[in-house]
Formats: C-alpha cells, structure tokens, sequence
C-alpha cells in the first residue's frame, strides 16, 4: 500500500489546479449569481483535454486512469461546484456508459466527439414520480420498424440543453419475474436535435446555480434501432453501473468543495482580527480547523480508495457510496463551518464560502440522496 502519488499524478494535478486558478476562479461569482452556463470554460477545458480523460485514446480520449480524472474534478470544484459536475455528468454518466456498454459503433460515433469536448453529454433517468424509486419510470420506448419511439419526460437533468448526446432510461415492455409483472427497463442513446426531443423548464437552484438542470420531453421521438444501449430489458442495471462510477465524481466535487472552503478559511482566520488577535490565535479556531482537515483528509482517502476501486475492480459499488457519502456529508459540515468562521462577511456573498455551503448541499442529494448510499452500504453487510 502506497498512499503517495506518482509523478504522472502529481503533474496532471499542477495541470489543473493552474487551470481551476487561472480560468475558472475569476468567473466562478459570475457564473453563480448570474446563473450562467460557462460555456467559454467549457471550451477551454476541451481544448486541454479535460473533457475525455479516462477515455482510452483510441476513441480520442485522454487514456488516463479514473483517479486522475477525480482529481480534475476536485481541483475545478475546489473553486467552481459548477464546473465541477459538468465535467463530471460528462464524464461518469454519459461517456462511461458507452464506453462500458456500447457496441464498437457507438463507440467510435459518439465518442471520439464527446472526448474532444465538441460535443458535451448528459444523463436521464429521474422523473417526476421517480427519484429515488428510479424503477418507477413512466417514460416509454416503443420499437416501430427500425426505430424505437420515445415518449415521456425526465426532470432535473445535469447539462440539460447544452448537452448533445443524452443517455436515456426507458421502459420497454413488461416481463414476468417469479410470477409477477415488472417493468423492462432500457437505455438508449439519445441525440440533441431528434426531432420530438424538447426541453421544458429550466430550474432554478440554491446552489451549483451556473449548472444547467432542464426537463426532457419526448413526444414521438423517432431515434434509430441501433441507438438501444446494451441489451434490451438491461436499462436498469446499466443505469446503477452508470451511478456507481458518477458517485465517485461526485463525491471529488464533494471533496473540491470541503478542501476549497477550508484552505479560504485558513487564509481568512491569518489575517482577521478581533481582541487585538488573528482569529486563527483563539483555540476554538484552531480546534475547528483540526476537525475539518481530518475530516476532509478521511474524505480524500475514501473517494481515492474509490477511484483505485473503479480502476481495478468489476463492482465498485460499495466504495462508491461510502466516498460520495462521507465526501458529501464532510463537505456541508465543513462548508458550514467556514461560513461561521468568517462570521457576517462569511454570509455576504462577496466571500465565497456562502456559494460553497448552497453548493455543498446538492452532492448529499443527486445521484442518489444519501440515504440511498447508506441503503446500498447496510445492504452489503446485511446480505
Ligand atoms: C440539481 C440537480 C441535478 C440533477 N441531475 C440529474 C441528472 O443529470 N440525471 C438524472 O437522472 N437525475 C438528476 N437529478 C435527480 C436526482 O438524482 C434526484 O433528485 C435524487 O435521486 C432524489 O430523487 P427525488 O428528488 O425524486 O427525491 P425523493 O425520491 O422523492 O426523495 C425525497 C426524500 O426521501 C428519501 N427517501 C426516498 N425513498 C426512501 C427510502 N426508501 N428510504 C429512506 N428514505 C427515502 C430520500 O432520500 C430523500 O431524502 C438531479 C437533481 C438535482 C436537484
């Protein structure tokens, strides 16, 4: 066991934390108040390679382990939560999926686009009336001919719009399990552009605010046979893979979050001073400060373990939701904290904390609350 990070690790890490510092930090209070699309960083970040990196090169990507990846993750949302899950939705929920389960075709169609950053994914599995019950899906996919016919709608999905390539969860039919009905569950690549393929409301957000999350609608959307991701009736399954690697980008955007609001917070509590002494002189700073870096390094340790996990290991699913649970938990805490070490000016929005803890509080909620992650957790201990 090895805890210290290779060279190669190292310099990816220098790559973007200069990246994170020099392009994303100076319009991260823009893109929050404004809430604004940063589509120019977006660009930029294709442009470095940022868009395909654990794609192997061969299908145009970056060919770098999913450890690296996670660290580009963090670095962007140690200054920009934003910036941080676009890249991620990306990455773990549109570009994985294909290149897990996709036939050679769809490989070499969608991803060398997707790689390069010319073309951005997204992913839809919830609806209104399923969330956290995913398989209670209404949305439908019917064969005709040559082309499977959607109908339905999905909600609150990540680079809504913006997005090209969208990975949809369908019900295709019913099958007969230990004599009972249930759903067959499918998925299926979706193109911006089909005609039938809308978008609805956009929503309006406490925190990761420049993030689009728009409705899908699809009414009599025709998108050819060969755009069934996997095995027909195998939707589910691909979805839960599809999460189980997401959790891991979301439990580094977590993590960004934690190690940014406490690295600002170590440099506020230096210079702030109060009873004609810094802040950082009095214990309960110091104590504080204690508590939410070995948090924050408990957290790192878990997402990396993760990340080595999807590396290496076919399931992976436990280690991804003890990191995005830990990770996200740590970063409300320690994001909560900030804000009250900075008193008053840590609630004007001037300071950047307060955009920390509003985005903090998403990473406890999508890809699975974390209630969801405990359920996946208790059930591997209990089984
Ligand atoms: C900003 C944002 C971006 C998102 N991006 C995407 C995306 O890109 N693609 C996508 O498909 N989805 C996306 N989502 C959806 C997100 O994953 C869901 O909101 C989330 O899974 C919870 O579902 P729900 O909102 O329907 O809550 P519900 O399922 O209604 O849950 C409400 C509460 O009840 C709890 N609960 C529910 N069932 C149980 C149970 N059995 N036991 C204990 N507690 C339970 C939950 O944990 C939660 O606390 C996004 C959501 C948001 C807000």
């Amino acid at each position: 066991m090895d805890f210290t990070l290779s060279k190669k690790h190292e310099m990816a890490r220098t790559l973007f934390k200069e990246f994170a510092e020099n392009e994303v930090k100076p319009l991260a209070q823009d893109v929050d108040e404004n809430e604004q699309f940063p589509e120019e960083t977006v660009a930029k970040m294709a442009k470095s390679g940022f868009l395909g990196i654990p794609i192997p090169k061969e299908y145009g990507g970056q060919g770098c382990d999913p450890l690296t990846y996670i660290m580009c993750v963090e670095e962007l949302s140690k200054v920009c939560g934003t910036t941080g899950v676009i890249v991620s939705a990306h990455t773990s929920l549109c570009m994985d999926p294909i290149l897990t389960f996709g036939t050679e075709e769809q490989k070499k169609k969608y991803l060398p686009d997707l790689a390069s950053g010319k073309k951005l994914g997204a992913f839809g599995l919830t609806e209104p009336g399923a969330g956290t019950d995913a398989q209670g899906q209404q949305t439908k996919a019917v064969l005709d001919g040559d082309e499977w016919v959607l109908n339905g709608s999905k909600c609150f999905i990540t680079n809504g719009k913006y997005a090209d390539v969208y990975i949809i969860i369908a019900v295709t039919g019913t099958v007969e399990k230990r004599g009972r009905k249930q759903k067959e569950i499918s998925s299926f690549i979706v193109e911006k552009g089909t005609p039938g393929f809308s978008f609805g409301t956009k929503e309006k957000k406490m925190g990761i605010r420049g993030s689009a999350t728009y409705e899908l609608i699809f009414e009599d959307c025709r998108i050819p046979k060969e755009n069934l991701l996997g095995k027909k009736g195998k939707g589910f399954g691909i979805a839960m893979h599809t999460l189980d690697g997401g959790r891991i980008g979301i439990a580094s955007q977590a993590l960004g979050l934690a190690e940014g609001a406490l690295e600002r917070t170590i440099e506020y509590v230096k210079e702030r001073k109060q009873f004609g002494r810094t802040i950082g002189q009095f214990q309960n700073t110091q104590f504080q400060l204690a508590d939410m870096a070995t948090k924050v390094e408990a957290a790192k340790n878990l997402v990396y373990k993760a990340a080595m996990a999807k590396a290496t290991q076919k399931v992976y699913s436990v280690e991804a939701a003890m990191a995005k649970l830990y990770a996200a938990e740590v970063a409300m805490e320690v994001t909560t904290k900030a804000v009250q070490l900075h008193g008053g000016y840590g609630y004007i929005r001037e300071y950047d904390v307060e955009r920390m803890m509003r985005d903090a509080k998403i990473t406890e909620i999508y890809e699975g609350t974390s209630e969801v992650q405990r359920m996946v957790i208790s059930g591997s201990l209990l089984k």
